[in-house]
């Protein structure tokens, strides 16, 4: 079963969005699991302080490493599982690293306030992790972002596999537009095609589609498909 840990100063926000609809089932089939550990539990002292002032000034704090490291030493027991930080200067998360990340179980830690003791990040082998060039005010939405990401991966959890393959960036493609019922809405017809029951041309143009919207809308991704069809 694939698990996630969470550390974080803020563990009523868990499961939180992970905890509703598919994601719900799944944890109940114990297709996955998740663990929110509560980095202020290891605080030393009665305040519960887990941040500090900077060292050589500036404004916002900063949150000790003894103090997360405390937390990541007493519950991650494998020391093979990843440790991700969540932070705006990490790699950015796409679906690549999202199905790579999905064949180990994972510990996310997230930050606040300014960020983390530079030294936790080095002597715990801890790879940063950005869901994008914008500064959040602290990880847990991140940590949210990846999670989804991944869980929908795990066989069992979505109800049809075959949805996952045609999605947006298998293939570097776009998908294609979804219509359903009513075949006629507000003046807008179905594109014809979807009501023909001809399975090829159906195929043929969904992909007809999906190059289209990729080549107008991410020319890096058209790039890429370009190269690699
Ligand atoms: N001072 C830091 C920003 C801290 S933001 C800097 O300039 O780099 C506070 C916390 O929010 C971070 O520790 C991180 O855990 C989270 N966070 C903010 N933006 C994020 C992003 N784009 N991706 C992932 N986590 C982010």
């Amino acid at each position: 079963m694939w698990t996630a840990k969470v550390f974080t100063l803020y563990p009523e926000l868990f499961p939180g969005p992970l905890g509703s609809g598919l994601y719900k089932k799944a944890l109940e089939k114990k297709l996955w699991s998740l663990e929110v550990i509560n980095i202020r539990d290891y605080a030393l002292d009665k305040h519960k302080t887990v941040d500090d002032t900077p060292f050589g000034g500036g404004s916002g704090m900063v949150m000790r490493a003894d103090i997360v490291a405390k937390s990541l030493d007493k519950n991650i027991l494998d020391k093979n599982e990843p440790i991700i930080y969540l932070s705006p200067k990490g790699k950015k998360f796409d679906q690549a690293y999202a199905k790579e990340i999905l064949s180990k179980n994972i510990n996310i830690i997230c930050g606040h306030f300014e960020g983390i003791d530079q030294r936790l990040l080095e002597t715990r082998n801890i790879k940063e992790v950005s869901i994008g060039d914008f500064v959040l005010s602290g990880g847990e939405i991140a940590a949210y972002v990846l999670i989804d990401a991944i869980v929908r991966l795990i066989p069992g959890v979505l109800g049809n596999s075959n949805s996952l393959e045609e999605e947006t960036f298998e293939k570097s493609l776009l998908e294609y537009p979804q219509y359903t019922k009513p075949s006629k809405w507000e003046e807008k017809q179905v594109p014809e095609v979807l009501l023909s029951g001809d399975h090829a041309k159906i195929k043929d143009w969904r992909l007809s589609q999906s190059e289209y919207i990729t080549r107008r809308r991410r020319p890096d991704l058209w790039k890429k498909y370009k190269k690699d069809k």
